[in-house]
């Protein structure tokens, strides 16, 4: 069942937990994404981020009908949008969320710009997320994200004037994979003082891989209530095609191996962060459609 991102996150926010949001690159990752949130019962985001050169109005349409045959909620994202023209084709596509990445921009043009798509998406009942601070790069991580951690005095007023749906705030992780060795410092306390400053809205952490279970939990009980994971899934990918044996006509074994490793190290993100058996509508069709084996208590 297609929802919104704001619809995921309201309910989260209000249950104080928090839902994976993990990057598909095509359509077995999404297929496998849907079917570990139906096996455990949650909701699920996917991020779409149109850095990997996607055909958007087809591979919007191809997610679209995907989570429509799922009863569990799916909301489905463009992450990191850059500029207003690719945040209305993917509205046009179908995608249910945008996130209008305008963290680089001063406090006031940032607001500008984020209040303006917040109009048209929302017309089309489609909801927005927006940054404030600026996530960086993993390998950069000292001058790229510990400098731009988002100052909880701005996020009220950032949340006030735009109109956002949900608020992803810079705390200490990065994206991609960590320099060797190097671990993200997370700041629990800015994350507490966001929290509360802004009337417990729903908030966002980008970067969740090589975080650590712990430290995910953890924010997700202070108020995260979405966590993007792409490198940690991606990495989990290439290991076990390492691990195969792909001789032969193991070769034929390829996408399946993405697949597996894929959706075993996405499977456990839901545990960590407290969504499983999260989702609230019954689950009737997805064993005919998706052939998911269904147990009495992943039946609500
Ligand atoms: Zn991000």
């Amino acid at each position: 069942m297609l929802v919104s991102a704001k619809e995921i996150l309201d309910r989260a926010n209000k249950e104080n937990y928090a839902v994976p949001a993990p990057v598909v690159q095509t359509e077995l990752n999404a297929r496998v994404a849907i079917q570990e949130a139906v096996k455990k019962n949650s909701p699920v985001i996917l991020l779409v981020p149109l850095i990997f050169d996607y055909d958007v109005d087809l591979f919007g349409r191809y997610l679209k009908q995907l989570a429509d045959q799922v009863s569990i909620p799916v909301a489905i994202m463009h992450d990191h949008g850059s500029d207003f023209e690719t945040a209305i084709a993917c509205i046009k596509a179908g995608l249910s969320s945008i996130m209008v990445d305008r963290s680089q921009l001063p406090y006031e043009e940032n607001i500008l710009q984020v209040k303006e798509l917040v109009k048209v998406a929302h017309a089309a009942g489609v909801s927005v997320e927006a940054e404030l601070g600026h996530v960086g790069m993993a390998t950069n991580y000292e001058e790229d994200c510990e400098k731009n951690l988002t100052e909880p005095d701005l996020a009220k007023r950032f949340i006030e004037e735009t109109g956002i749906d949900c608020l992803a705030v810079a705390i200490g992780t990065a994206h991609g994979a960590y320099n060797h060795g190097q671990q993200p410092t997370i700041d629990f306390d800015r994350l507490k003082k966001i929290k509360e400053v802004t009337n417990n809205f729903p908030l966002v952490l980008h970067g969740g891989s090589g975080t650590g279970d712990e430290s995910l939990s953890q924010v997700a009980q202070l108020g995260i209530n979405k966590v993007n994971i792409g490198c940690e899934l991606f990495t989990a990918a290439i290991q076990t095609i390492k691990d195969a044996d792909t001789g032969g006509n193991g070769a034929y074994a390829l996408t399946n191996l993405i697949s597996e490793g894929y959706g075993k190290r996405l499977a456990h993100f839901f545990d960590v962060l407290g969504s499983t058996n999260k989702a609230w509508t019954a689950l009737t069709l997805d064993k005919q459609v998706i052939g998911v084996e269904l147990t009495e208590d992943t039946i609500l």
